[in-house]
């Protein structure tokens, strides 16, 4: 299937922007999930509902979305003691990353989609990790994905293609992403029905989305959303 994509859909805004983005190129898009034990689980939660109203809205991507899988993760939050899998308080460490950054995780995943991806004859493997205005995570970088793409492409005698729509844009441009491909629709839904914040908290709806509004990502979530607002449409 070389028109098909497996899409590493967590539940979060950016990952969502990127399933809509796969849904406007191929044919077929499956997605993927992973339980790692995060603190904020409601993430998960927010996956199959966001699934069902993506389904609902948009009738010629309903027709090219296929399977979701959910995987087992939870080995790489056993190994690792960081405020994403712990209740540890979350701050920055001294060699300059928070400690948010769960190591080798998007190794993981990405070698975890390439499994799936081999086994149900997938060429296109999109992710939506992000170099730009991101929280310094060393295995979000762009140098990182084109030397997994290669291992995969080598360990598993394969032609996958790593895509990454979002590697070079700030949330501002990520939501405007959003627009292009699916109109205010598609901005409405994913604001109102994906998660980014990293306590969980879903009890109150800010103007750019549920959250506690004082972590690293919701701050980022709605400064993209504030500059989006104010940036000019074209
Ligand atoms: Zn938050």
């Amino acid at each position: 299937m070389t028109d098909s994509a497996l899409v590493l859909f967590s539940g979060g805004q950016d990952s969502a922007t990127c399933l809509a983005w796969a849904l406007a190129r191929f044919a077929h898009v499956e997605t993927i999930g992973f339980d790692y034990g995060q603190r904020h689980r409601v993430e998960l939660d927010v996956r199959p509902a966001f699934l069902s109203m993506m389904r609902l809205e948009f009738a010629d991507w309903k027709a090219k979305l296929g399977e979701d899988h959910m995987v087992d993760a939870a080995v790489i939050g056993r190994l690792s003691d960081t405020a994403l899998t712990s209740e540890t308080e979350i701050a920055m460490q001294a060699n300059g990353l928070p400690n948010t950054f769960v190591p080798g995780r998007n190794i993981l995943f990405l070698t975890l989609a390439g499994a799936v991806a081999y086994r149900r004859g997938i060429k296109h493997i999109v992710t939506g990790v992000c170099e730009t205005d991101y929280s310094g995570y060393p295995d979000c970088r762009d140098d990182t994905i084109k030397a997994l793409q290669v291992a995969l492409n080598l360990g598993m005698d394969q032609r996958f293609v790593l895509h990454t729509p979002l590697m070079w844009i700030d949330k501002a441009a990520t939501w405007r992403l959003a627009e292009d491909l699916g109109g205010e629709a598609l901005v409405g839904l994913i604001n109102r029905e994906t998660h980014s914040c990293y306590r969980g908290d879903r009890t109150v709806l800010h103007d750019w989305g549920y959250g506690c509004g004082d972590c690293p990502a919701c701050d980022l979530r709605a400064q993209g959303w504030t500059r989006y607002m104010q940036s000019p449409r074209t």
